[in-house]
């Protein structure tokens, strides 16, 4: 069978991905498989940048074919911030819990709570990226937290059309709207023909 490595060591994130790709013909890998691999440094300033970057190194490490995703949570009345930095909003070793933190202080008086999360999601081989795609989704950040699903920042946001949180909502209400799927969805059929033609 083919074997796909996601490029990534957090499990919340490997288990949506798995989930997302359920039922697909292939193996799936991640870098909690290669423990000795360092971790690529996240040092770019554009989610393509990073996500590029993860799954270049994965591919050219290990020599199989990889997705990578980056994520970013942009709020307007934040100009953009976190934005790409949206990992350590609150500081260099935060929690997730900092992160929310900081944002529903800074939004503390905010009447304009629009935020939008964006992924990038990036296929690579070791000899180069096969594709790029993107998935986003607008939303509104809650005044406070709610609900105790998923991870990161989806007790605090609530996606557009919805009146809960990611939080309250369960891994496939979350997993059939969120920004992943869609990145995901959308590159989906580039690498069911990649697996086909292996
Ligand atoms: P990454 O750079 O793609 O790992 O994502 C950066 C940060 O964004 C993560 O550390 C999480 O705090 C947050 N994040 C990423 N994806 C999600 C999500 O689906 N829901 C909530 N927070 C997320």
């Amino acid at each position: 069978m083919p074997r796909l490595l996601i490029a990534s060591q957090n499990p919340d994130k490997i288990g949506e991905i798995r989930d997302l790709l359920d039922g697909q013909e292939v193996q799936l890998l991640s870098l909690k498989d290669f423990p000795d691999l360092s971790a690529t440094v996240e040092d770019q300033d554009t989610l393509a940048g990073n996500a590029g970057k993860k799954a270049l190194e994965a591919a050219r490490n290990t020599g199989l074919l990889c997705l990578a995703d980056d994520t970013g949570l942009f709020i307007d009345a934040l100009e953009g911030e976190p934005g790409v930095f949206a990992a350590r909003y609150a500081g260099e070793h935060c929690s997730y819990k900092d992160n929310r933190d900081k944002v529903l202080r800074l939004l503390q008086n905010a009447k304009d709570r629009k935020a939008e999360f964006r992924t990038c999601v990036i296929l690579a081989a070791p000899d180069g990226i096969i594709a790029v795609k993107e998935g986003c989704m607008p939303g509104y950040i809650a005044t406070a937290e709610r609900g105790v699903n998923g991870f990161g920042y989806d007790s605090i946001f609530i996606p557009a059309g919805s009146d809960r949180t990611y939080a309250e909502l369960s891994d496939s209400e979350k997993n059939a709207i969120s920004h992943r799927a869609l990145a995901l969805r959308a590159i989906l059929p580039v690498l069911k023909d990649i697996i086909s033609s292996q």
